[in-house]
């Protein structure tokens, strides 16, 4: 068929490709009427990437999704297009708790480069939408994100790095209660880095997995991370680009 020509021509492999299986996005045009689609221009960008095309039908529609394909394939705009979209279509609640900063989506990245570098990608989405971010990271003074924090006692989204997320967290300057979107970039390489038990803390901060929507990016697909799927995604689809025995 055609899709399955799209599929095989771009080196996509969905883990499940049943009837059911959903039509790529092949333009952005394709991505279903919302507040973020009706914001032009949205992208700059003339087509999706495969890992945008693949991907974006399932996480679109609430799907956990797995995506695996290597560095430079656009998966910031595969998790952050299905992240702004899921946020700008519910109505915020009341926050509660009074100190804390209730984050409503909550993106873990390995360093602080990427999460840097995320969260520039991410803010230009989310203030379409009138969303705010904030960028979260180690190696430098608490106070001045604390600041930020305060200010932001909204804040949408928040991309961070697993330790100094953790900090936060336990000190209660940060909750992840209200997270209704998780998602876990470069899962591979955090946890060569040792980040496992931070990442478990951060998502069992967070709503139980069947009352958020997870999604999981990374380059390789080794045993450590299908447990992390495993133990904190629902059900996930997962489209791999390119050679799949990586
Ligand atoms: P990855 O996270 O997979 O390593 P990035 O999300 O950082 O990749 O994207 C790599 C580069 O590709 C970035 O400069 C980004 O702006 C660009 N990019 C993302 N999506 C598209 C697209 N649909 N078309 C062209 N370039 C894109
Ligand atoms: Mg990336």
């Amino acid at each position: 068929s055609e899709i399955q020509d799209f599929l095989k021509k771009a080196e996509i492999h969905i883990s499940e490709l049943s009837a059911s299986s959903l039509r790529p996005i092949t333009h952005f045009s394709q991505i279903p009427p919302s507040k973020l689609m009706s914001k032009k221009p949205f992208v700059t960008f003339n087509t999706p990437t495969p890992i945008q095309s693949a991907s974006w039908p399932y996480a679109l529609s609430g799907r956990d999704t797995i995506g695996i394909a290597e560095t430079g394939s656009g998966k910031t705009l595969a998790f952050s297009v299905p992240c702004v979209e899921a946020l700008s279509s519910v109505k915020k609640s009341k926050r509660f708790g009074g100190h804390s900063t209730h984050a409503r989506a909550v993106i873990v990245s390995p360093t602080r480069e990427l999460a840097m570098q995320t969260h520039a990608a991410i803010s230009e989405l989310a203030s379409l939408v009138g969303l705010s971010a904030v960028c979260l990271y180690g190696g430098v003074n608490k106070d001045e994100q604390r600041v930020l924090l305060r200010k932001n006692s909204g804040a949408d989204i928040i991309v961070a790095t697993p330790g100094r997320l953790k900090d936060f967290l336990s000190e209660e300057t940060v909750s992840l209660s209200e997270v209704m979107f998780a998602v876990l970039d470069e899962a591979d390489r955090m946890l060569d880095k040792g980040f496992e038990d931070d990442i478990k803390q951060i998502l069992g901060s967070c709503p139980p997995r069947e009352k958020r929507q997870t999604l999981m990016f990374t380059a390789t697909w080794p045993m450590s991370v299908r447990g992390l799927a495993e133990g904190y995604m629902v059900d996930p689809v997962k489209v791999t680009i390119g050679n799949r025995t990586r």
